[in-house]
């Protein structure tokens, strides 16, 4: 089994990317569960074909994050909401990959604590919340109209007209495997049980609630991760959006 941890030269091979024509509006969108590197697949993917990237997960953890530091009650929901209405969340597209901000702040570390990473699936639940993210990521794809996008429901609710939809997912020690990878990176060494728990928990209540849940998206290309690398996996879905792509204008062409 091959992890599909980051290294200096992963996505960067040889292989000469395929830039999706720059006058062409294109919408990916990028799904899964914790642990798939979604993440990294979707920056590097957003790279080779020349798109922005939009990590929809930043916004629920910041919100997570605020409700944390502000001493939020996660049952006053109004609140919550409000506070981060307030806090004007935006994405500073100057920086690689895109910073998210908080009332004008940098958030980009504060949003990888455990202690955010342990509360957010239960912030994530809220459906007004979720509302509010919805309407600010359709806004950030009409700012940004040739995007690669990942979360949770970019493909089954938020873009559902997307281009090209995919589903990333692996065994679940596997995910764990590569988690507890990337935290060792960062100096954080994590019992792997403990981690392998802690993914599933957030699995449980992503893919349970009423509002957005985790699901495949319909017409969604499903990749199984798990005895792939990363540069692997991102060929692969570069495969699809170039047959995808090369469709689209195929079809643009004979309708003229
Ligand atoms: O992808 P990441 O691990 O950063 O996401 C953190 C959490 O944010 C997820 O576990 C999920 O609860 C929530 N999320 C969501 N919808 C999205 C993106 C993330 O509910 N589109």
């Amino acid at each position: 089994m091959v992890p599909a941890t980051e290294t200096p030269t992963a996505g960067s091979t040889t292989r000469n990317p395929f830039h999706v024509p720059s006058n062409l509006p294109v919408i990916i969108t990028i799904d899964g569960p914790a642990g798939t590197g979604k993440s990294t697949v979707a920056r590097l993917l957003a790279k080779r074909l020349g798109l922005d990237f939009l990590d929809t997960g930043a916004m629920y953890r910041c919100a997570a994050a605020i409700m944390i530091d502000r001493r939020i009650d996660p049952e006053d929901v109004g609140h919550l909401v409000s506070t981060v209405i307030g806090a004007d969340l935006h994405f500073d597209w100057e920086t690689d990959p895109p910073m998210i901000l908080a009332w004008d702040a940098p958030m980009d570390h504060r949003i990888r604590q455990s202690d955010v990473t342990a509360a957010v699936s239960r912030v994530a639940a809220i459906g007004e919340l979720r509302r509010h993210m919805v309407r600010k990521q359709r806004i950030i794809a009409a700012q940004h109209p040739r995007l690669v996008t990942e979360g949770r429901d970019q493909g089954s609710v938020v873009f559902p007209d997307a281009e090209v939809k995919f589903y990333l997912d692996a065994a679940a020690g596997v995910r764990a495997h590569r988690r507890a990878e990337q935290l060792k990176e960062h100096g954080v060494d994590v019992e792997l049980n403990a981690l392998t728990a802690q993914i599933l928990e957030r699995d449980r209540l992503d893919s349970t609630r009423s509002d957005g849940p985790l699901v495949c998206p319909d017409n969604a290309i499903r990749v199984d991760t798990s005895d792939i690398d990363l540069a692997g996996v991102v060929h692969t879905l570069e495969d699809h959006v170039r047959d995808r792509i090369g469709a689209l204008i195929g079809d643009h062409e004979n309708a003229e």
